[in-house]
């Protein structure tokens, strides 16, 4: 598909001509604006509104220094940010990112992507994302703290319970949002939901360590039944070993999929008996070690380095947990022939337009992200909603209405479609189904917004 309509032609160039190195936020706005043609063509009050226009620019962006100590005594400085892309239905929500590729277009790309997602959820959350390009890998937990206090002291200027809500993404955790928690209490004196992800007992919400993951799979497993299909007794290849890939394969496991690959950055294990979680978690989250590490606990498993080999394990169901881009057209055409029937993405953009465009034409299922890894997102407005009520919700609670959620995400994704007229396209039905709400609440509050 290609943007052929005037309108969004006009916007999308001028866009590339304004930020022509921003690779992947032109990527993520080239893929919503391409689905919202048929939108656009029925309503002429979002071209007459600037719809448009308005959405692809963020509201604010905050980009500041963040000097940090390291152990050795050095001087440190990293680069933080936080874009707050649109408020149209909530308070600004997103999380924050630590990891070297962090940069002005990736979190535009997540910025952007994360207003419909949000909107997706249904719940009254706008989009947002931040982060900086500090490592974390190999850096002690001192150096941790001393970097979550510095990045924010900037940040609680600009963020509020009721005006942003950042949480945790790649690179930040339980340990990170602990840090960053504490010393937002100390500045503004105020004990209050300002960021998720917190600690059970600290006004988090029990299961948001596992909602991507397991929402992921709640997901999956509603797009497989409504093509009449499950999980049982599939091969599943998750790729990452982060906390999404994490309770990804719990979940699948207990839906009666069998997880054979995970991976990281490094390399990927094969273990045809099957993964256990447990074995996972203590490694990423307790020894903070190398995927590598599994076959100290599995030798009869296999490691392979580099990670994008994973793909080439043939499997049933592909679950793409790890990053951006991280599934392109030629591993997506492995996949095909090897008999895939279903790709959820758990990570963020994880499928290459190409990719997208071989699922598309091979007619297998495709859970895009926006809708797929809403839950993570959609617990944490849970969590706002229980701090506001300064309430707490047992984990069955919180799971029920996960559930819930995602299988409302695959309904109203899947009618979208329909509606116009391209059933089975989840990519566009997402895209759609999450733009018309904001679309109505940027309306209903006048232009100059
Ligand atoms: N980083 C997650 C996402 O990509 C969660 C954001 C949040 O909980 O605010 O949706």
């Amino acid at each position: 598909m290609a943007i052929t309509n005037s309108y969004l032609k006009t916007v999308y160039d001028g866009l590339v001509q304004r930020n022509p190195e921003q690779k992947e936020f032109l990527q993520a706005v080239e893929e919503v604006l391409e689905s919202l043609q048929p939108v656009v063509e029925a309503r002429p009050d979002i071209q007459a509104n600037g719809v448009i226009e308005r959405l692809v620019e963020p509201e604010r962006v905050i980009m500041f220094r963040v000097p940090w100590v390291d152990d050795s005594g050095k001087v440190q400085v990293n680069r933080g940010y936080r874009v707050q892309f649109n408020s149209a239905i909530g308070p600004y929500k997103g999380g924050l990112r630590l990891h070297p590729s962090v940069n002005l277009s990736i979190l535009k790309f997540l910025g952007f992507e994360q207003i419909f997602k949000n909107s997706l959820t249904t719940l009254p959350i706008g989009g947002g994302k931040g982060g900086s390009d500090f490592d974390p890998k190999g850096k002690s937990d001192m150096e941790v703290m001393r970097f979550c206090q510095s990045f924010m002291t900037e940040l609680a200027k600009h963020i509020g319970p009721d005006t942003d809500v950042p949480a945790g993404d790649i690179g930040v955790g339980g340990r990170e949002i602990g840090y960053m928690f504490g010393q937002y209490k100390r500045l503004q004196n105020e004990f209050t939901g300002v960021l998720t992800g917190k600690a059970i007992g600290a006004g988090g919400s029990l299961a948001r360590t596992e909602a991507t993951g397991y929402g992921l799979c709640y997901f999956t497993d509603e797009m497989l039944k409504d093509a009449g299909k499950s999980f049982e007794g599939k091969n599943v290849v998750i790729s990452g070993s982060g906390n999404v890939a994490i309770y990804a394969t719990q979940k699948a496991t207990q839906l009666g999929g069998k997880v054979i690959a995970l991976s990281d950055s490094n390399g990927y294990i094969y273990d045809p008996n099957g993964i256990d979680y447990k074995v996972i978690k203590e490694i990423k989250e307790v020894k903070r070690a190398r995927i590598k590490t599994y076959l100290d606990y599995v030798p009869s498993a296999k490691y392979t380095e580099g990670c994008s080999g994973i793909w080439t394990i043939p499997c049933d169901i592909a679950l793409p947990c790890a990053t951006q881009n991280e599934l392109d057209e030629e591993s997506a055409k492995v996949l095909i022939s090897n008999g895939c029937i279903a790709v959820a993405e758990g990570a963020n953009m994880p499928s290459t337009p190409g990719a997208i465009a071989q699922f598309q034409k091979a007619g297998i299922l495709f859970g895009p992200a926006k809708a797929a890894n809403a839950g993570g997102v959609a617990t944490s407005a849970l969590e706002m909603s229980q701090n506001s009520a300064r309430l707490s919700w047992s984990f069955e609670e919180v799971d029920a209405k996960l559930k819930g959620i995602m299988q409302t995400i695959y309904k109203n994704s899947s009618e979208a479609a329909k509606r116009y007229g391209m059933e089975g396209n989840l990519v566009a039905g997402a895209n759609i189904a999450g733009f018309e709400k904001v679309a109505n609440a940027m309306i209903w509050q006048g232009v100059s917004y």
